[in-house]
């Protein structure tokens, strides 16, 4: 086989720019004559949605019958490294059956808001769970010989405004928080690719921001792979090339191939950039094309099963006052449309055709009664389903309530609104609780929900979006054949009005200011005391575990070795289960902004009713440095760490100490200057606290306008004569098309918020640059004819189009 460079001495530059950007929507650019072989990317992460046909990004379109994984939401909370890797195998194997190179995914955005309508397919607010999982899991599907695509790389923790608005956020936060999980998933695991965010961070696009792609991601942490832009985050591709954007997906149908190859000519661009990018994408080409399937077969029924087994050990018991699990012989009644009809899955990229979906009342069979209560769609509470569901519950043992959000309310392309579940929902618990005491309530949701009636329930279990396999799932751990054995890798607030970013989240037109800094998820409350709903890493199981023997080695240490942890944990119930074991470090007297408490280790261990084990942790240098923006490196303050052995933040069991040296510290600013800061008192940050963290001055929040380019939105053009009318038009149709998945939102978000060069890019070739320009002088009020509305009309519809 001849070497990528070989290759590419036989290809024209015409060739070479041609290999940057997509063939179609999912392909890259084969040359079968030159042994340059196409690849196929799909969605990702959580089950493969393979297009045949239509291509599209928001999961409109129908992809190829495949299997539903829990989305991220459920497996981090399996803090189960195997588990990842063996649903990654899985996932491998279906992908070389189906003759895919390479699987859009894991996604590692930090939650930094409970309220991201994407949540449910990150992983967690802990960036060390997250990269450690999606390490696990890209290590699972590229042992399969088949590629991944990290993603959204990077600060990309919101829908809104996605594919424009900038990300502003200092320098120790970037390196601390929203870096971490792709650089210990690049290290660990080396993904195929690693798909650049729409979003700008600091000003610049994340597809042509040399800064993250070049500096930080290929000379720091050693990424070897190609960086290939996430569908349609391409601004100007010539800049692009230049900052390591390697492969611009999907295909711009030549417009950027001529851009690529006029700047070489005009001698604004090297071509050794484009070599450089054409050399990754065919290393990779030659590693992940396979001339066939390897022998894998896509066995749904044997896949479908192990969703199952995976869904049951992401499943968080919340609450349990001794109701559960489910006595034989009990008269059991299941409530809500959920029950039946579960939802499963996410709007948007990662929307599954899912093989076979099994409810949790087709899995319990004729043990249960049932009685719907409330429809997923429903708001307001239908007085005559509430009626029966009541009546039911007066007559049974115990009823058990299947709430969630449906995909209306939370998805990818739009946030939520509030932490609320419908109206309709609550009530409905509340009305049942007070006719019977014994109200389990089983939560369907990607994100975390208020639960105003947890007092009256006397168990809760979060089910989170389990996959096709859920209902088997809950159903097991109801009737007890299974032990929960899932904690939450996020925390619950109790509203929406104690999350850290509230004030600054989803920002404003231009930019989102990270003004609260490292202050993101319990690192927030645990260091402002805040009391929440449920903690992170809080779970329950049927059985109890006590920690005991902490020991710490060596006690004190010259900050360059590692330390050892060891401690001994049993199961002291009667039953067999798992016990997720946390381990945080903090520094109580610090010169730095610190949090109270940073996970740096975990471990889940299967316990015997009455076995103990010893666990044992490593902790490397870098679980005690900060990042140090003077230095521009890693760095150890020196004195005393607490090592915190817990089963939840809120729950630590066992304390000890290390002693470290430490280096000379640098602080840009004194403790006085940024007391808000010091005492996480994130709601009071002035200007020139943020702007002292940033190192610069703040940029404004929203966009200045003074004539509109491709680069804008249709929202963008909302004060112009034709804008206001267009943007009432999408508002009006597209409020009443829901893309085939309950979701007009997000096809009103997805028309108003994609800049016109992106619509270009997604139309696959139906809107021209000319097209586009034309647009542009209408919404500007330079040209108006008898074309504008028709014009108007298909570049309202491309979004959604594709080919
Ligand atoms: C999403 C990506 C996805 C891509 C392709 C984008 O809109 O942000 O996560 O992989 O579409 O479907």
């Amino acid at each position: 086989m001849k070497t990528a460079d070989e290759i590419i001495k036989t290809l024209t530059l015409e060739e070479k720019a041609a290999l940057l950007s997509g063939k179609d929507f999912w392909h890259t650019v084969g040359y079968e004559d030159k042994g340059v072989a196409e690849m196929m990317m799909s969605d990702g992460p959580h089950g493969l949605r393979k297009q045949a046909d239509a291509g599209d990004n928001l999961g409109v379109n129908d992809s190829i019958e495949a299997v539903c994984f829990p989305s991220a939401a459920g497996t981090a909370a399996s803090f189960d490294r195997e588990l990842l890797f063996k649903m990654g195998e899985t996932l491998g194997e279906e992908c070389r059956a189906e003759n895919v190179a390479v699987l859009l995914g894991p996604a590692v955005n930090m939650k930094r808001s409970p309220l991201c309508g994407r949540n449910f397919e990150y992983f967690s607010e802990d960036p060390y769970l997250a990269g450690e999982l999606a390490a696990s899991y890209i290590n699972g599907v590229q042992s399969k010989g088949v590629g991944t695509s990290i993603k959204h790389f990077a600060v990309n923790s919101q829908e809104k405004h996605r594919m424009t608005v900038s990300s502003e956020v200092d320098e120790r936060t970037l390196r601390e928080i929203y870096l971490p999980a792709f650089e210990t998933a690049v290290k660990k695991a080396q993904p195929a690719t690693v798909m650049c965010a729409y979003n700008k961070v600091n000003g610049t696009y994340c597809s042509e921001n040399s800064y993250l792609l070049n500096d930080i991601l290929r000379k720091e942490w050693g990424f070897k792979g190609f960086v290939v832009s996430d569908w349609g985050a391409v601004n100007d591709r010539v800049k692009g090339v230049q900052a390591g954007n390697d492969l611009e997906m999907p295909s711009s149908f030549g417009i950027t191939t001529k851009k690529l190859i006029a700047a070489v000519k005009e001698g604004r661009l090297d071509e050794s950039f484009i070599d450089t990018a054409c050399r990754r994408i065919i290393d990779a080409a030659q590693e992940l094309n396979h001339k066939d399937s390897g022998g894998y077969i896509f066995d749904r029924e044997a896949d479908h099963k192990k969703a199952v087994d995976i869904a049951a050990q992401t499943m968080v018991l919340l609450k349990n006052n001794g109701i559960l699990p489910l006595k034989k012989g009990a008269k059991v009644a299941f409530v809500g449309e959920y029950a039946k009809t579960p939802r499963y899955q996410g709007g948007g990229s990662s929307h599954i055709n899912a093989h076979k979906i099994t409810g949790a009342l087709e899995a319990a069979g004729d043990s249960v009664t049932y009685s719907e209560g409330f429809a997923k769609k429903d708001s307001e509470l239908d007085a005559k389903k509430a009626a029966q569901a009541i009546e039911l519950a007066k007559q049974s043992d115990v009823v058990v309530i299947f709430a969630g959000l449906s995909d209306s309310i939370e998805s990818e392309g739009f946030d939520r609104k509030n932490m609320d579940l419908p109206p309709c929902q609550n009530e409905l618990i509340q009305k049942i609780a007070q006719v019977n005491p014994n109200v389990v309530v089983v939560l369907q949701n990607g994100s975390p929900v208020k639960m105003p009636w947890l007092d009256s329930a006397a168990a809760v279990l979060e089910s989170y979006l389990g996959g096709e396999g859920m209902g088997e799932a809950q159903v097991s751990l109801l009737f007890g054949e299974r032990n929960p054995c899932a904690k939450l890798a996020e925390t619950f607030p109790l509203s929406e009005d104690d999350i850290p970013c509230k004030g600054n989240f989803p920002g404003g037109t231009n930019t989102v200011e990270y003004r609260e800094g490292i202050f993101i998820g319990y690192r927030y409350y645990d260091t402002a005391k805040k009391d929440v709903l449920f903690p992170f890493g809080y779970g329950l199981s049927y059985t109890t575990f006590e920690y005991s023997d902490i020991s710490v080695s060596p006690k004190s240490s010259d900050g360059k070795t590692d330390i050892t942890v060891s401690m001994k944990v049993k199961n002291t119930g009667d039953v067999d289960g798992a016990e997720i074991v946390q381990l945080y470090v903090s520094k109580q007297s610090s010169e730095i902004i610190r949090a109270e408490q940073e996970l740096k280790g975990f471990e889940k261990v299967y316990l015997k009713a009455g076995e103990e084990k010893e666990l044992s942790f490593t902790l490397n240098p870098r679980a005690f440095s900060f990042y140090d923006v003077y230095k521009k490196d890693w760095s150890i303050e020196g004195g005393e760490y607490l090592i915190k052995i817990g089963a939840s933040s809120r729950d630590i069991r066992l304390i000890d100490t290390v002693s470290l040296d430490g280096e000379e510290i640098n602080v840009p600013y004194t403790k006085d200057e940024m007391r808000a800061y010091y005492e996480a008192d994130v709601s009071n940050i002035s200007d020139r606290q943020f702007e002292l963290l940033l190192g610069r001055r703040i940029a404004p929040a929203d966009k200045k306008i003074d004539k509109l380019t491709v680069d804008n939105t249709f929202e963008d053009s909302q004060t112009t004569k034709w804008g206001g009318r267009i943007v009432k038009l999408i508002k009006f149709f597209m409020s009443r098309t829901d893309g085939g998945m309950g979701n007009s939102e997000m096809m009103v978000a997805a028309t108003l918020e994609t800049p016109l060069r992106t619509t270009i890019a997604m139309s696959q070739g139906i809107m021209s640059e000319r097209m586009a320009e034309l647009l542009v002088n209408v919404l500007n009020g330079e040209k108006t004819g008898s074309s504008t509305l028709k014009l108007i009309g298909e570049a309202i519809k491309i979004p959604f189009r594709g080919k």
